[in-house]
């Protein structure tokens, strides 16, 4: 009996060994690693250089509290990140994951409105659905009930907007037209909220798993800015998932050239070789709270020297490998050929994202958009038939929102054109024995 307990008890196969895009398991099955994890392990699983840096990193000291000593590799990290930022985010505070830099983010937002003498600022809209983390504060801002509902009494519920699901409208609006409606539903929240205490708006550019790699029309993202700049509201990215490269830029608000007054990262930062989280502001912003007594925060592990190490490393392959380029190209080629499968199984709805954050929706009537009955339990069924096959996905029922089951697909940024080519042929087939066994139309 394992001591080991996460969402529930249960059994996983053992994972004893991967390298590049492939896990194997105690029996020696191989699978494809088709959600890079929970898409953490952007440059592919055992890259040697990242592990040898890790190596000469362990020789020297894996740990140095960091308001005790400087160290060379977090500071050569933090140069290494900013380089790859926007030209204003350049003040990097470090921390072990999502969720720390979501909590990090949004207390450097309050602490500036303090710092800055709007103290009446503290509230946080954000979408529906929508993820950001699990701790309290993160929690807040979360727009999915099934994690939310428990807490309430110990969070504060913030405002949401809904997430900008233009797919599922019927409305007889263009893209463009409806990206400017969902963008305006921020300000009508401003106005009805009261301005003077609205504090920022923190929204993930490509969705994650709640949304399945929700994209918003072109004309969202620079209305968002628009309307953050309007009413002195700061524009936080959560790209905890989009960022580090996935998308096929460094971070996924670049490719609308929107730019976030701060961005949090993780998953791909580390890339599965360390817990690594990264917070990321301007000097207009950090400037006024360090010199009004400092940032009341931090975490114990943050930008030790292991961690770093392994960072540094992990943006140098992604530069010496070409990865941002064979993302978008990789991401191409697969949302083309999930594109087909749709063509062949119409219970897929909606095919969606950027780069290798691809995903794809079920639906019962593709002209209705109507959800698969939640009972069929679609979405685990898929990853599970997968799994059967040899490909690992991550899915999600998106539970209050509009939308329903979907699976994402999100292979590491090293994926090769045959390793693409081999994991569509196993959703295909997936896909036909989920509609057997569902009882699904098949054309
Ligand atoms: N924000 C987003 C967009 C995420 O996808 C996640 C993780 N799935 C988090 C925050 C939280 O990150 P972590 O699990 O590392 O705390």
């Amino acid at each position: 009996m394992s001591n080991l307990f996460y969402q529930a008890k249960g059994r996983r196969p053992i994972g004893t060994r991967a390298e590049g895009v492939y896990i194997w398991d105690e029996d020696g099955r191989q699978v494809i690693d088709g959600a890079s994890g929970a898409m953490v392990v952007n440059i592919g699983h055992s890259n040697e250089r990242v592990l040898a840096a890790m190596r000469e990193q362990l020789d020297k000291a894996t740990f140095l509290y960091r308001l005790q000593f400087e160290n060379e590799p977090a500071e050569r990290f933090a140069t290494a990140l900013a380089e790859r930022l926007p030209a204003e985010l350049e003040e990097v505070f470090f921390v072990s994951g999502g969720s720390e830099a979501v909590e990090s983010a949004l207390k450097l937002a309050r602490q500036w409105a303090v710092a800055t003498g709007q103290p009446e600022r503290w509230k946080i809209i954000s979408r529906f659905p929508g993820y950001h983390g699990s701790t309290l504060g993160a929690l807040s801002v979360t727009g999915y009930d099934l994690l939310t509902q428990h807490y309430l009494p110990l969070m504060t519920e913030m405002p949401k907007i809904p997430a900008p699901t233009a797919y599922l409208d019927r409305d007889g609006l263009t893209m463009a037209e409806r990206g400017l409606r969902y963008a305006d539903m921020l300000e009508a929240k401003i106005l009805a909220e009261g301005p003077e205490s609205v504090l920022a708006f923190i929204m993930e550019p490509v969705g994650g798993a709640t949304t399945g790699a929700l994209v918003a029309p072109d004309s969202y993202y620079a209305r968002i800015r628009e309307i953050c700049d309007r009413y002195g509201i700061l524009l936080i990215h959560d790209e905890v998932m989009s960022g580090a490269g996935r998308t096929g830029k460094y971070l996924a608000g670049d490719h609308w050239g929107c730019q976030p007054d701060i961005v949090a990262l993780s998953k791909g930062l580390g890339a599965g070789y360390a817990p690594l989280g990264a917070m990321v502001a301007p000097e207009r912003i950090v400037g006024p709270v360090l010199s009004s007594g400092g940032f009341a925060h931090g975490h114990t592990y943050a930008g030790n020297p292991l961690a770093s190490a392994a960072g540094l490393a992990v943006l140098e392959e992604i530069d010496r490998l070409g990865l941002l380029g064979n993302a978008s190209d990789m991401g191409d080629r697969l949302m083309a050929g999930l594109r087909e499968l749709a063509t062949r199984h119409p219970v897929i709805g909606d095919v969606r994202g950027k780069g290798l954050l691809l995903a794809a929706e079920f639906v019962a009537d593709r002209d209705t958009m109507e959800p698969l009955a939640p009972e069929l339990n679609a979405h685990e069924r898929m990853v599970e038939l997968a799994f059967e096959r040899g490909l690992i996905l991550y899915s999600r029922r998106t539970r209050g929102g509009r939308s329903g089951d979907h699976f994402l697909v999100c292979p590491p940024m090293i994926v090769t054109a045959d390793e693409v080519d081999r994991i569509l042929e196993i959703l295909d087939d997936t896909l036909l024995a989920l509609e057997r066994e569902l009882g699904l139309p098949n054309a």
